[in-house]
This record gives structure tokens, sequence and C-alpha cells, in this order.
């Protein structure tokens, strides 16, 4: 096995083109007909941007007779559109086979998707189909939160003998619910660049947000975190798209979004740390109304117990034990007392009038 350390990845900039210093993968989620692709992929040969076009051809869907994209059909229009674009093409792999069909149909770069990266024998299978070839991956997160399986499809992709490696961040899913379809948990991507230097890690805005009015913000925390591009879905009429709909975007909306990030890049650092804070700001309160729904969740349950039991919704004791205990934490953690009471004094009453209306 190799050690971490033997993982060299070749530097992207010497064998991709970038978008002023950013590598950026977009195209449709699936490629559903020629006309949509042609009508995509010009779209986004428009903005002059320097693009790799991503298109998922063969589509892991979780459930049984939904689309699952055109399939090897699509490969002689991935052809045709390269010639006239001159965008290189990238396609997602979970299949010796696929890899053997891209091999022949030049696609330049093959992806694996999180549903791939999730089970080592696929992953294998793949790595077996490309050894020798140097066939460039571009290599998912797992759908889990499991970095050591994120860092083992690394290594057997590179142990097959390429070097010309891209990990893409798409978040996770896991029990924690989120404004997110998948949580991002930033760590992970970070920890992967540390582990692994030189390694290009972009960030799939698309799969973590699952909502195009979400995209924005999850894009932007990629780049304060000094992410090194972006893969983003784009479809010329997301409304219409067979797969994933609510979050794909216009080629035009793509546009702006880059030229807003590379404005962004030009900022003042001052700045550039008020916007990052502010997300975190953005975060922290999503997660602030989320608990005060599960709170108040608690409130009705409490509710219907205490009706159950003949008890009364005030319980004067557990009242006073309660405020003095979240006066202590508070002040373990340093914030200020009066403040803490009020905000405490502001939920109990609200909880008596939810357990009031639930009786
Ligand atoms: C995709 O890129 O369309 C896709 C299926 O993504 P993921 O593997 O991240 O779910
Ligand atoms: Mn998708």
């Amino acid at each position: 096995m190799p050690a971490i350390a033997d993982i060299q990845p070749e530097p992207v900039h010497q064998w991709l083109p970038m978008e002023k210093g950013l590598l950026l993968v977009a195209g449709p989620c699936s490629v559903e007909s020629r006309d949509q692709l042609t009508e995509t992929i010009q779209g986004l040969a428009a903005t002059g941007k320097k693009i790799i076009v991503r298109a998922g051809i063969w589509k892991p869907r979780s459930r049984p007779g939904q689309f699952e994209g055109a399939g090897a059909k699509a490969l002689p229009w991935l052809d045709q559109i390269r010639k006239s674009t001159g965008l290189p093409m990238a396609v997602e792999v979970a299949r010796p086979k696929h890899v053997e069909l891209c091999l022949k149909h030049n696609i330049e770069l093959i992806w694996l998707g999180a549903r791939t990266t999730v089970n080592p024998f696929m992953v294998q299978e793949i790595a077996n189909a490309i050894q020798g070839t140097g066939l460039p991956v571009m290599i998912k997160n797992p759908v889990s939160p499991d970095f050591r399986l994120w860092m083992g499809a690394i290594e057997r992709i590179v142990m097959a003998g390429t070097n010309k490696i891209i990990a893409v961040h798409r978040g996770f899913h896991t029990h924690l619910k989120s404004v997110y379809r998948n949580i991002p948990l930033w760590n992970i991507p970070l920890q992967l660049s540390k582990e692994i230097p030189g390694l290009p890690v972009i960030c799939d805005p698309s799969h973590i947000a699952g909502d195009k009015t979400l995209i924005r913000q999850v894009a932007i925390q990629a780049m304060a975190l000094k992410m090194n591009g972006l893969m983003i879905e784009t479809h010329h009429q997301p409304e219409k798209a067979l797969t994933d709909p609510l979050q794909q975007i216009t080629p035009t909306l793509f546009n702006q979004l880059i030229d807003e990030i590379n404005t962004m890049k030009e900022m003042d650092a001052d700045e550039n740390t008020l916007q990052t804070i502010r997300l975190h700001i953005d975060e922290h309160d999503y997660q602030l109304l989320e608990l005060l729904a599960k709170r108040f969740a608690l409130s009705v349950e409490v509710g219907k117990l205490k009706k159950k039991l003949g008890k009364s919704v005030v319980q004067p004791t557990r009242q006073e034990d309660l405020f003095r205990d979240r006066e202590e934490k508070a002040k373990t953690l340093g914030l200020n007392i009066s403040f803490v009471n009020k905000l405490m004094q502001l939920l109990h009453n609200e909880s008596v009038v939810v357990q009031h209306k639930n009786k």
C-alpha cells in the first residue's frame, strides 16, 4: 500500500485550462438529448470562460424507473461538442465498461460519483480498468462522511498509475438536519488538502446545496476556504431537467456567479473576511432556528404527557432548576448572564404557550 506521501498529484494548471486560477467544471447533471447537450454547452462556451464540461451519461439513481441518462449513444455527441467548442469533456463512470467506452471516445477526464467512491470493490474495478492509461480522474467524496473511504479511493486510483487527480467535495449524507441537501462538513475536504499537499480539491455546490438559491453561498464559502475550483450543474432549461431540476442553473447565471467570485477575489482581504464571517453567522442562525424548532416539538410532547399525568403546565421547581442551570452554563461559556436570562424567560414563556395549545 502506498504511504500517503507517495501521492504526488501533477499540478493541475499543467494539464487543464484554468479560469483565473480556478478549475471550473460545468455542464448538465445528466445528458438528456443531443439538443439539450448542445444548447447547454454552447451557452457555457459563449461565456468565454475556461470550462471543463461535465456530462452525466450514466446516472446512478437511488430508485429504479427514474431517468438514467442517455447512455453510450451520447459519447459521439460529446465528441462533436468538443470539436465545435474546444472544451474538454468529463464523464461519470461506475463500471469498467464505462471506462472502456470513454477511452474509445477520447473523453479527457472521468469522475467517480459519491455512490461509487463509497464502495472499494467498485473503485478497484475502475482502477483496474484505467491501469496504465494515465486517464485523469476526479474523485467525489463518498456519500457518508468517511474520510478513509475518500482517501482509499484516491489511493486506488493513484496505484493504477495516474497522478492527474482532482478531489471533488459534494457534501455528505448524515442524520443531521441541514438547510442543504448534503451537509458540507468543511473540515473533511480541508483535512484532505492537508494530508495530500498539491491535491486540487474543488467544491460541487450544486449537490451540497440541492437548491439553486443556495448555490451562491456555498460557492463563496468554498472560495473563502481557498478551494481550487467549482463543479456546477448547468442546464439551458433547468426547470425541465430530468434529473436534479431544483439545483441546476443556466449558463448565464453560472457566468454571473463566476464573475462575482472573480470580483470578490480581487477584493480587499478584510472585505473577504467580512463576507466569510457573515456566511458563518448565517449558518449558525439556521442551526439556531432548527434547534428552536426541535425544542418546541419537545414542548408539545411534554404538554401532552403532563395532561395525561394530571400535572399543571408550569412546574415552579423545574422552572427554577432550569433557569439556575442555564445561568451556570452561560457563565462557563462567557455569555452575558442578563441576556441569557431574558432569552430563557422568552423561551419558557413560549414553551408554556405551546404546551397549553397542545394540551
Ligand atoms: C452528479 O454529479 O450528477 C452526481 C450524481 O453527483 P454525486 O455523485 O455527487 O451524487
Ligand atoms: Mn446531479
